[in-house]
């Protein structure tokens, strides 16, 4: 579509980021492009009405850039996922493994009730395992998935399969 192609275009490669042999998907272009911004604020606040969600969980920390103006445009709450150590509050954590090593992320456990129905939303998609350990901090807080929005997704990388499991049944959107 003219959207789709209007956000390609604003998304930059960069070759050998962070680390030799990765091609980096650089959203900054489109984040500078109004027209672009507000286009994808536009297609993920469909898909939070389309899904039915009532909050947006946003993944640290480009998922707040996209996520925070998509709930303001769906009318629903934002709440942040984060880096472990970064939340003042009591939180759930969940921790994922990496290709070296492991990481953690966080939400405030008040955040998040069974009263809840959730779209995580994030920027890139590559091997799913930030988002696979997003779902599972919702999951354990006792809410819902709504969904997962993204907008690219690293097919290559087979995100989509490794987070079957998690989504278990919701949709996983890719602009
Ligand atoms: P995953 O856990 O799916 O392997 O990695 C996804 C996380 O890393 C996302 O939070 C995303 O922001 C970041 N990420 C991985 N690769 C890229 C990329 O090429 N471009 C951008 N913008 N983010 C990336």
């Amino acid at each position: 579509t003219d959207v789709q192609e209007l956000l390609l275009s604003r998304i930059r490669d960069v070759a050998d980021y962070p680390e030799p042999g990765v091609m980096f998907k650089d959203i900054t272009p489109l984040l500078a492009d109004p027209a672009a911004f507000t286009a994808l604020t536009d297609a993920l606040a469909e898909i939070v009405v389309r899904t039915g969600a009532t909050k947006v969980v946003g993944l640290e920390a480009r998922g707040f850039i996209l996520g925070a103006p998509v709930a303001v445009r769906a009318g629903v709450g934002f709440i942040p996922v984060r880096k472990a150590g970064k939340l003042p509050g009591a939180t759930l954590s969940q921790t994922y493994d990496l290709e070296y090593g492991s990481a953690e992320i966080e939400v405030h456990a008040e955040d998040l009730s069974a009263a809840d129905r959730v779209l995580v939303i994030d920027d890139v998609l590559a091997t799913g395992g930030t988002a696979e350990a997003s779902l599972q901090l919702i999951r354990r807080a006792g809410a819902q998935v709504a969904g997962l929005a993204v907008l690219m997704e690293l097919g290559f990388l087979a995100g989509r399969a490794r987070l079957e499991p998690a989504l278990d049944g919701a949709p996983l959107e890719a602009l």
